[in-house]
């Protein structure tokens, strides 16, 4: 998600589509090649629920619900009637990965995997080594989330007709060229496609939201943006666990649901530096769920942790994963 990566891949595409157009001269990829890689960074979770609530009538209760219970939830562990996740420790997700590609150089292997599960290692249990960075203003609310992930599975799918996916879910059904869901209630299911244009630019990744269809359930990312020093796996995943942009997705008084990461008016984009300010406070620009480069990014925060605790809580939506 930063722009370096983004001139690199732009450098890869450029000689990957030119192998492609030599192969296929009647497809045409310029689009991906020139204006794409100038766009910014693009998350697509917001869009795929909107276009979801407006399909599905029962999404928004089932949504509320883990709302409900993600209120209920905090406000208990508060007043100490509960006491959190400190006495269950650790959680261990297994993810399972789903390759989607069409050529080989999609194929992503699997030490690549591996760097992107040692990248959500990091994310999660407060190790990125850009931490060093952190303004002092928000060292204190920052968070280990303590949450490791492993591979369980790597599923490979070659589809040699698609170059192109929408955010649709399409790559999630073995029946539409993707590959099933594989038991969502015990691991985290990603599926990594090659290419996902959206307008000018391309779509990084997108999550779906607890509440959702198990049939759908887990992260999608394209296969550029997936490696060592990628952060869109953590901000999907991010997503996946009930976290919401830090702007809220509105301009000031759009609310995360989070108290401790500061009202924003918009995404950042780039590095910016400290101070940055919006809505009459610092934004948190180099939190995970912000837009910045993936560089600049490197903290969750103790409110955000609480909302992802609630999702495995004893009766919490992904609870199953977590016992
Ligand atoms: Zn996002
Ligand atoms: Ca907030």
């Amino acid at each position: 998600m930063k722009k370096v990566i983004l001139s690199l891949a732009f450098v890869a595409s450029v000689l990957i589509g030119c192998q492609t157009n030599e192969q296929n001269p009647n497809e045409n990829e310029v689009t991906e090649n020139t204006s794409a890689q100038k766009a910014e960074k693009q998350c697509f979770t917001v869009e795929v629920l909107e276009e979801k609530l407006s399909k599905n009538p029962s999404l928004k209760g089932n949504m509320e619900a883990v709302e409900n219970f993600t209120n209920d939830y905090l406000s208990k562990v508060k007043s100490g009637e509960i006491a959190g996740r400190l006495v269950n420790g650790k959680i261990q997700i297994p993810v399972v990965f789903h390759v989607i590609y069409r050529q080989a150089s999609e194929n992503v292997p699997l030490s690549v995997l591996q760097d992107q599960i040692a990248a959500l290692n990091e994310d999660f249990n407060m190790q990125n080594p850009n931490r060093g960075a952190m303004p002092a203003e928000f060292a204190g609310v920052e968070a280990n989330v303590n949450i490791d992930f492993a591979i369980e599975d790597v599923i490979r799918v070659q589809n040699k007709k698609k170059r192109r996916w929408s955010p649709d879910d399409s790559m999630k059904f073995t029946s539409k060229g993707g590959s099933d869901v594989v038991n969502p209630q015990e691991f985290l299911n990603i599926w990594i496609v090659n290419y996902m244009p959206y307008q000018t630019g391309q779509i990084l990744g997108y999550a779906q939201f607890p509440g959702g269809d198990w049939s759908t359930d887990g992260v999608v990312l394209a296969y550029r943006f997936v490696g060592r020093t990628q952060r869109t796996a953590s901000h999907e995943v991010g997503h996946w666990m009930n976290l919401r942009h830090i702007w809220g997705d509105g301009g000031c008084g759009a609310s995360d649901f989070v108290a401790d990461t500061p009202d924003a008016d918009g995404p950042s984009r780039g590095c910016p530096s400290y101070p940055t300010v919006e809505c009459g406070s610092a934004n948190m620009t180099m939190n995970f769920m912000d837009y910045s480069d993936d560089s600049c990014m490197y903290m969750f925060t103790q409110g955000q942790k609480a909302r992802m605790d609630a999702v495995f809580a004893p009766g919490g939506f992904r609870a199953t994963m977590a016992d």
